[in-house]
């Protein structure tokens, strides 16, 4: 059986085509890969997405847009697509031992943050250890928090948390920042950030249960250990594009974000968009993502018309 659509990825990218190409009667198939229903899953309270002025939990409000799509008949379906052939039309997506068809793709991905890989990072994620700043440092208000990272995402992290917290610490594993000069000079400029140079996170210790986070372990270059009390911990180690499973099918940057025609979600193969953070290395906000999806069902929309 052939598809009009098929949708990879459960973000507000993926879920937002869903809605649009399911209320547009085009029976959009989803596979919500590995973290259904993207990176607002690992966040709590969201609180910037318009229209829940009371704020909303990012799992709930994944499993809203996910019912939303299934109202109009979206199928959803908690799988990962392991490969795509765009050589051939239709297109052939195969998931596990199966495969699929589809006259046209939409890649919403996304991009997962880079974490450090301890057992107690994951135990401590969103007790205090969080990978977003824009998400979680309301929380820390009056707090002691470490930044994690030298490059201009930790710079921006660190000095968007000045307005919360009452020190941030930036622990950085050198003894410069990559960043550009521009940012470094607002966090030098900044009396609430201090950084430790030439330190490195080796374990974080805390219980979620009983107040989360309160220690970071720390070793410098002259391999000494100390334990950091902490009340948060920013990682802004980066992010990687999940574009990997592509096989360097569609034209992408050096990162590995897809790239897009200006002003769509057009990929470098007709027929194939992206939206979401797969493809934005600027904004990476769920609204902004949201607004992307529709863009990629209605050029869908637009271009199955084209095909019949
Ligand atoms: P990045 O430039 O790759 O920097 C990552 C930083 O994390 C580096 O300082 C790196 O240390 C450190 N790091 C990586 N792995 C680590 C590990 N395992 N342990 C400890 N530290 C580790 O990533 P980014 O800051 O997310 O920026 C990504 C891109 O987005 C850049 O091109 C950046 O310019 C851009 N960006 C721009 C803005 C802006 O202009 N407003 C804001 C954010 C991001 P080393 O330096 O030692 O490698």
């Amino acid at each position: 059986m052939k598809h009009n659509v098929v949708i990879i990825g459960s973000g507000p990218a993926g879920l937002t085509a869903a809605i649009y190409a399911a209320r547009a009667d085009l029976n959009p198939i989803v596979f919500e890969g590995v973290q259904p229903g993207g990176q607002l899953t690992i966040t709590t309270d969201v609180e910037n997405y318009p229209g829940f002025p009371d704020g909303i939990m990012g799992p709930e409000l994944m499993d809203l847009f996910r019912k939303q799509a299934q109202r109009f008949g979206a199928e959803t379906f908690f799988k990962n697509v392991d490969h795509v052939d765009l050589t051939q039309r239709p297109f052939k997506i195969t998931v596990g031992n199966e495969t699929y068809l589809s006259d046209s793709i939409i890649v919403a991905t996304g991009a997962s943050a880079k974490l450090l890989g301890f057992e107690s990072e994951t135990k401590l994620m969103g007790h205090g250890v969080s990978a977003c700043a824009t998400c979680d440092g309301f929380f820390f208000r009056d707090k002691h928090v470490l930044v994690v990272g030298g490059g201009d995402s930790a710079m921006e992290e660190a000095t968007f948390l000045t307005k919360f917290a009452s020190k941030v610490t930036i622990v950085h594993r050198r003894d410069e920042f990559r960043a550009s000069k521009i940012m470094q000079k607002r966090v030098f400029d900044n009396s609430k950030i201090d950084v430790l140079w030439n330190h490195q996170v080796l374990d974080m210790v805390g219980d979620p249960k009983d107040g989360g986070l309160r220690q970071a372990i720390l070793k410098n270059s002259n391999g000494e250990t100390i334990n950091y009390d902490c009340d948060g911990l920013f990682l802004a180690i980066g992010h990687e594009p999940n574009s990997k499973f592509l096989n360097n099918q569609l034209k992408t940057d050096d990162k590995g974000y897809i790239l897009t025609n200006p002003d769509s979600t057009q990929t470098s193969i007709k027929g194939v968009f992206a939206c979401g953070d797969i493809q934005d290395t600027v904004y990476k906000q769920a609204i902004t993502a949201a607004g992307s999806g529709c863009m990629s069902a209605i050029e869908v929309e637009k271009y199955l018309e084209t095909l019949h």
